[in-house]
């Protein structure tokens, strides 16, 4: 991971020009930390097929999304939106995910030539795991199909979907899948002790937080509108990383690594 993180870091720093495809949090979040990092001597343009934050499950607000953008042009990134699907019919991804190497790359409204292309579209629709396990017949998507207690569809109740994998009607987030987690701890326990398990509530109202650097940015928390200063203090400044760390017993080894 080290190196595949190295690896990503010299890509960046040795293009000039850079293509971020993609107008999700993984675009947005990569557009502003380039941006931060690099100021103008990066050419830094992000394309969205459609619209920004685009989540069919939890819309997001409009005043969040133009925030945004506004956030990203004001460290230099230019942001096309509803700008049709970037052609990468001849573009190869090397293993860090990354298209290096300068090219003209074509979308329905535009083109230009970059260094270097960072795709974020998102996850690959079968999961080798899936494709692996015959399990085809229990996908929506690429996710798994699972009743309200996040059990899997079609197997006999001791198999649990959680986290990205369950197709759930909701934003795919890591806070989310905390509270799935401890709740199918409690089911697990309840099944083996013969009693009833609780059903999962749905977060039915548009959530994220996205940092532009480490800085600004802007969040949607259950509808409410969040600026600079509470997205800086709970994210942009370390990314969630000691508190992720931690949580899996790993904080000493975070610091041997600073
Ligand atoms: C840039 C970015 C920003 C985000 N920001 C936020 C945020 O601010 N707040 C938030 O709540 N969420 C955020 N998320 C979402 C969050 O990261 C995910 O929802 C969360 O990680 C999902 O957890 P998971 O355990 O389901 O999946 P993952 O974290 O993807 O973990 C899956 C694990 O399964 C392992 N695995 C895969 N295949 C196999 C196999 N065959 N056998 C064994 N292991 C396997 C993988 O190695 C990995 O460790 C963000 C995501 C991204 C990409």
């Amino acid at each position: 991971m080290e190196a595949l993180f190295k690896e990503r870091q010299d890509a960046i720093a040795a293009a000039e020009r850079i293509l971020i495809i993609g107008g999700g949090p993984v675009g947005m979040e990569t557009a502003g930390e380039i941006a931060a990092h690099y100021g103008t001597t990066k050419q830094v343009t992000l394309v969205a097929a459609k619209g920004l934050m685009e989540d069919p499950n939890t819309p997001f607000s409009d005043k969040f999304k133009t925030a945004i953008k506004s956030k990203l042009e004001s460290v230099g990134v230019t942001v096309a939106v509803n700008a049709g699907h970037v052609d990468l019919s001849q573009a190869t991804t090397n293993d860090a995910g990354l298209i290096v190497g300068p090219a003209t790359y074509k979308w329905q409204s535009g083109e230009g030539e970059f260094d270097l292309a960072i795709p974020c579209i998102g996850s690959r629709i079968v999961p080798p795991l899936i494709a692996a396990s015959g399990w085809e017949d229990k996908l929506d998507g690429g996710s798994l199909k699972v009743n309200s207690n996040l059990q899997v569809d079609g197997c006999d109740g001791s198999v649990f979907a959680l986290g990205d994998i369950a197709a759930l009607k909701e934003t795919k987030l890591a806070y989310y899948a905390g509270i799935q987690a401890a709740l199918t701890a409690q089911n697990i326990k309840a099944a083996e002790a013969g009693k009833p398990l609780k059903a999962y509530t749905l977060h039915t109202q548009a959530t994220s937080m996205v940092p532009v650097g480490p800085n600004l940015g802007a969040a949607e928390m259950s509808g409410m509108l969040m600026g600079n200063f509470p997205v800086k203090m709970l994210k942009g400044k370390a990314l969630f990383v000691p508190p992720t760390w931690a949580g899996v017993g790993a904080s000493a080894a975070l610091a041997a690594l600073k």
